[in-house]
């Protein structure tokens, strides 16, 4: 009694295992750095978190401000309501040719949210998932966070980042549960061949693993070709692909937090008793302006589609010119993830210190170039920056002016 009356004065909240070995999101904490910079009135180009600039559409709001209007205010389904539901079921058949019950549906609070009760409701301690490399930021804590082991499977950018069938047959144990796929990436903005998604459907049948398929760029890809995914191109593997979206990117609705899950009816059953556990519903007001979104008009998907297009295009043109620098056109999202590796060995002009990869890279842009970009070891490969252009075209010339001197200064 004593004693540890004595040691009050050292004691530390005590927390969990789980919670000591996890790393906060990076992607989260470069953005936040970069917002409390801009705050203390630093001239920071924001290139680091995956936000659309635009505002939400102005009939998304309005669909929110009516339901507050008509006191659409308390809890609701946990798994979402019915016309959220039922715009989400049509838009995946609209877009992918698939047929969803209203089971086979759940909404979260966000596509983050979607995947975390999805991979608590598959994945036991001790289950394998394969990831391919680079990969975005949240997967491994998800998987490792439901006890499950991440198999890293690492792509190139000679061929665009795609994945080989037999180097997936290589990582396959009695214990493999799922394979993550997310086309268009996040953060290479590469797109997998049909051809390719059909071989790992394939594959996922007939040795029995999930495929979970994050679709939630799937409205923003440049090759002019539709929505694809596993159980679209090889309808057996229907059963087997567990599909994640949501409304974040799409329509410019980060903050409005609604995701979802879609996949056979056992797995979202027992994703929605988890969440049924830990958030309930996701917010009603957000879950209408959702619906507004997913069944209204689609101009503004089509719109903002465009200004990515021309600001891609733009980077594109832009970053090929800068020496020693190589960077895989972006077929989607809107992120790109040039190669800095060529730069590693160098001196900063100020202090003299070595550049020694992606994280002394990104600090030196920060500091010398006021530019704030995510290191690719947050995303598995030290050789990248992931550069966000969910930004204005004025902001990405600046950013490119400030680049350029910065590289240039390195010796
Ligand atoms: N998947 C990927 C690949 C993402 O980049 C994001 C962005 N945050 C999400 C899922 C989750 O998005 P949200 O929770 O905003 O729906
Ligand atoms: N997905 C976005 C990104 O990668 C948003 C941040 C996050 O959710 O991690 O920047």
């Amino acid at each position: 009694m004593h004693s540890s009356m004595n040691n009050q004065a050292n004691w530390q909240p005590p927390l969990s295992e789980r919670v000591r070995n996890l790393k906060p999101s990076p992607t989260l904490a470069i953005d936040a750095k970069a917002k409390a910079l801009k705050a203390q009135g630093a001239d920071i180009i924001n290139l680091s978190v995956g936000e659309p600039d635009f505002d939400t559409p102005d009939h998304i709001k309005e669909a929110a401000i009516k339901a507050i209007k008509d006191g659409f205010t308390k809890y609701t389904a946990v798994g979402g309501i019915p016309d959220l539901k039922k715009a989400i079921i049509e838009k995946m058949e609209r877009d992918y040719g698939l047929t969803y019950s209203e089971n086979a549906v759940m909404v979260s609070t966000g596509g983050k949210l979607a995947l975390y009760n999805c991979m608590q409701a598959i994945i036991d301690p001790g289950d394998e998932v394969i990831l391919p490399v680079p990969y975005w930021v949240s997967y491994p804590p998800m998987v490792e966070l439901a006890g499950g082991v991440v198999r890293y499977l690492q792509t190139e950018p000679s061929n665009g980042f795609a994945i080989e069938p037999a180097a997936i047959a290589e990582l396959l144990t009695s214990r493999t549960k799922a394979i993550i796929l997310n086309s268009p990436s996040n953060p290479t903005g590469s797109v997998y061949s049909s051809e390719n998604l059909k071989d790992i459907a394939e594959l996922a049948v007939k040795h029995g693993f999930y495929v979970i398929s994050d679709d939630i760029y799937d409205a923003i890809r440049f090759d002019g070709k539709g929505c694809e995914n596993a159980a679209s191109l090889f309808p057996e593997a229907k059963d087997r692909t567990l599909v994640i979206n949501g409304v974040s990117k799409t329509y410019a609705m980060t903050g409005w937090r609604i995701g979802y899950l879609a996949g056979p009816e056992a797995v979202v059953k027992a994703a929605t008793k988890i969440q049924s556990q830990n958030t309930s519903n996701p917010t009603s007001i957000a879950q209408k302006a959702a619906a507004a979104a997913i069944a209204g008009p689609q101009d503004c998907v089509r719109n903002m589609l465009k200004a990515f297009a021309e600001r891609k295009d733009y980077l594109m043109q832009e970053l090929p010119s800068i020496p020693a620098l190589s960077c895989v056109e972006p077929k989607g999202a809107f992120y790109v993830f040039p190669d800095f590796s060529a730069y590693y060995g160098k001196k900063t002009p100020n202090n003299g210190r070595e550049i020694d990869g992606s994280l002394a890279m990104a600090d030196y842009l920060l500091d010398e170039a006021r530019i704030a970009a995510v290191p690719g070891i947050a995303f598995g490969d030290d050789r990248f920056i992931r550069f966000s252009y969910a930004a204005s075209l004025d902001t990405l010339k600046e950013g490119v002016k400030r680049l350029k001197k910065a590289l240039a200064a390195l010796s």
